[in-house]
């Protein structure tokens, strides 16, 4: 007897609760994280790396369902990236964009330096040169909405855009979430994604899955994982499908604050300029409107003061934690201009993740912290 509800049947919402859970009587409720290398020989399963664990596949059943495809699962969301890459053959073109995660980018220059492939720095909200790109690259890499500056590419257009037989056209997910956005509905070949991020939303875990509606491409990732061995672990897989079980209150309760919290900002004296999505003055609003469901939980936003303002407004926050990454239910924020790779952007700005705390806690924590900054420096 068929226990459980297919993703057709079922909002996203509802799937990502009931999916990844086996239906037998007597087993239980939740797939426990299965601490296994070897299996004993004669069954299906032989050895981990290459086949797997139930514990991957809880994992691998939920956000491949919610993205519309077949999940992957990795040791993290740089290793999800790397066996995107290396898919493709030697001397390919591939297109990343200007701004974009930091460790994406340092994995395709490296590779150009080494002579594996080309690399071409597109603007996120350049549709046209996307799809100019389309045409002639190997794998087009998009990260939208992109890290920091939370641009968001028209997937709509480019999706559609024609591409030479064999093109992947990825898109790092990670910002928008399978909740806020499903690439492959567009047209994209692969949906990346750091589950270290919203889908885990502990920071607790590093992990990262891949999804596809190509078999063949889905068999490939596999071998990837195998034999570079960027296999998740036992535990971060329990944990992220525990983390994933609340994405969509976690998400629904951080996007209302995020925009309460950009709207606030946005005519705070001591801030110059808010980055988020949802507000009419992002310069790719309109796109946001009509790809994404929901803005998103991180906001960017500059100071009138430079980097010295922006640091000191990082140290003081109480509520709002100073860390790096994203997707937590605690609220983070960093000066982003500091890190290695990130020195073009404007010195003041700081990336926002807004968690799930009281949204006036919040405000009053931000406002503080900024008046309080601003007199000090
Ligand atoms: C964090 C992040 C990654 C890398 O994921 P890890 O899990 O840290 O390896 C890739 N893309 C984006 C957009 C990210 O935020």
């Amino acid at each position: 007897m068929e226990q459980t509800l297919s993703v057709s049947e079922i909002k996203p919402e509802s799937w990502i609760v009931s999916a990844g859970r086996w239906p037998d009587p007597g087993a239980p409720l939740n797939v426990p994280p299965f601490l296994a290398s070897n299996y004993v020989l004669g069954g299906d399963r032989i050895y981990a790396r290459s086949a797997g664990t139930p514990t991957w596949e809880a994992l691998e059943t939920i956000v491949g369902g919610l993205e519309g495809g077949r999940a992957v699962a990795f040791a993290s969301g740089m290793a999800a990236a790397a066996a995107v890459f290396g898919q493709l053959p030697a001397g390919s073109v591939v297109a990343i964009p200007d701004d974009c995660y930091q460790g994406v980018a340092r994995l395709a220059e490296r590779g150009a330096r080494q002579g594996r492939w080309e690399v071409h720095r597109v603007a996120v909200d350049d549709t046209a040169a996307w799809v100019r790109m389309c045409a002639v690259a190997d794998l087009i890499w998009i990260e939208s909405p992109s890290n920091p500056l939370l641009l968001v590419a028209d997937l709509d257009a480019i999706g559609r855009a024609p591409r030479k037989p064999g093109t992947i056209l990825a898109v790092d997910n990670t910002f928008a979430t399978p909740l806020g956005q499903r690439p492959l509905d567009f047209g994209a070949t692969v949906s990346v994604h750091s589950a270290t991020k919203f889908i885990g939303g502990h920071s607790d875990l590093l992990a990262g899955v891949v999804v596809t509606r190509d078999e063949g491409l889905w068999q490939s990732l596999r071998t990837s994982r195998e034999i570079a061995g960027a296999v998740p672990g036992a535990l971060e897989s329990f944990l992220a499908v525990r983390g994933a079980r609340t994405l969509a209150l976690r998400l629904a309760q951080s996007q209302e604050t995020a925009m309460l919290l950009a709207q606030r900002l946005a005519r705070h004296p001591v801030v110059a300029r808010v980055r988020y999505p949802g507000l009419p003055s992002h310069p790719t609003h309109a796109v946001a409107r009509k790809v994404l469901k929901g803005f998103g939980a991180v906001i960017s936003f500059e100071l009138r003061g430079g980097g010295e303002l922006a640091d000191r407004v990082c140290r003081e926050v109480r509520l709002i934690r100073h860390a790096t990454s994203l997707g937590g239910v605690e609220s983070t924020m960093e000066r982003r201009a500091v890190l290695p790779g990130q020195e073009h952007l404007p010195p003041s700005l700081i990336r926002l993740s807004v968690g799930i705390e009281d949204p006036e806690d919040l405000w009053n924590d931000l406002d503080r912290a900024l008046r309080v900054a601003a007199e000090a420096v």
